[in-house]
C-alpha cells in the first residue's frame, strides 16, 4: 500500500507505520529518521539540518524535497510505502503531488491520526528512542528490559534533543501553524481518512477497512 501518514508530533505514525509494514511488505520512510541518520553521520544534509531539528523547528523544503525526490525512486519503493512525517507542510505536499504523477503513482490514502494534546504532551515527554535502530519506548508503558539499552539492537536509548519540554512545545506550534493544514490539502483531494484513536491497533483496523482488506 502507498499511504501517507499525518499527525501531531507524538500521535503514533512510527508505530503505525512499523506495524503495517509486517502487514504488506511496504516499506516505512521516515523523514525524522533519514535527518537523524545524517545528523549522526555528521554529513553535508546532516549540519544543514540538525540546528532547525533541535529546535523543534521545521528542516527547509528544499532539502525535505531533495531527500524525498531521490529516496521514492529507490527501489525498495515498488512493493509500496508509508510515508511517516512527510509532507508536512503545503508546499511539500504540491511538490509531492507533482513527483508522483510524473512518476505515474497513486497513494491509496491519507490518514491523519487525532489524538488529544494531553494524551501527546504526556507521550513526548515519556519516549525513549534508540539512536542505532529508532526503535520507540516509553519509560512508563514500555520500557527496554534494560535501562537505557536497545532490546533489539542493543544500542543506547535515550531522550531525544528534541524532546525537552521547550522543544517539544514549538513543535506543536509548529505543526499547527505549518502540518494541519495538510490535512486540508488531502481533504479537498478527496483522500482524507481522519481515525481518532490513542490505539495503533484501532488505527490499522481503520486503515484495512478503508483500503477493503
Ligand atoms: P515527530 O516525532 O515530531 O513526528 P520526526 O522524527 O518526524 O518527529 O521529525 C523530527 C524533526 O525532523 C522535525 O521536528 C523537523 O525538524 C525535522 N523534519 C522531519 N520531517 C520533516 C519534514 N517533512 N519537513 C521539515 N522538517 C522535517
Ligand atoms: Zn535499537
Amino acid at each position: 500500500m502507498k499511504l501517507i501518514l499525518l499527525g501531531a508530533p507524538g500521535a503514533g505514525k512510527g508505530t503505525v507505520a512499523k506495524l503495517l509494514t509486517k502487514m504488506d511488505g511496504s516499506v516505512q520512510i521516515s523523514t525524522g529518521d533519514i535527518l537523524r541518520g545524517a545528523v549522526a553521520a555528521g554529513s553535508e544534509l546532516g549540519k544543514k539540518a540538525e540546528s532547525a531539528m533541535k529546535a523543534g523547528d521545521l528542516v527547509s523544503d528544499d532539502l525535505i524535497m531533495g531527500i524525498m525526490s531521490e529516496r521514492l525512486k529507490e527501489d525498495d519503493c515498488k512493493s509500496g510505502y508509508l510515508l511517516d512525517g512527510f509532507p508536512r507542510t503545503i508546499p511539500q505536499a504540491e511538490a509531492l503531488k507533482v513527483m508522483l504523477t510524473e512518476m505515474g503513482e497513486k497513494l491509496d490514502a491519507v490518514v491523519d491520526i487525532a489524538v488529544p494534546r494531553d494524551v501527546i504532551l504526556d507521550r513526548l515527554t515519556t519516549r525513549r528512542t534508540c539512536t542505532d535502530c529508532g526503535e520507540i519506548y516509553n519509560v512508563k508503558s514500555n520500557p527496554p528490559k534494560v535501562e537505557g539499552k536497545c532490546d533489539k539492537c542493543g544500542g543506547p536509548v535515550v531522550q531525544r534533543d528534541d524532546e525537552t519540554t521547550e522543544a517539544i512545545s514549538n513543535r506543536l506550534d509548529v505543526y499547527n501553524e505549518k502540518t494541519a493544514p495538510v490535512a486540508g490539502f488531502y481533504e479537498k483531494e478527496g483522500m482524507l481518512l481522519t481515525v481518532e484513536a490513542t490505539s495503533s491497533d484501532a488505527v490499522i483496523e481503520a486503515i484495512k477497512a478503508k483500503l477493503g482488506n
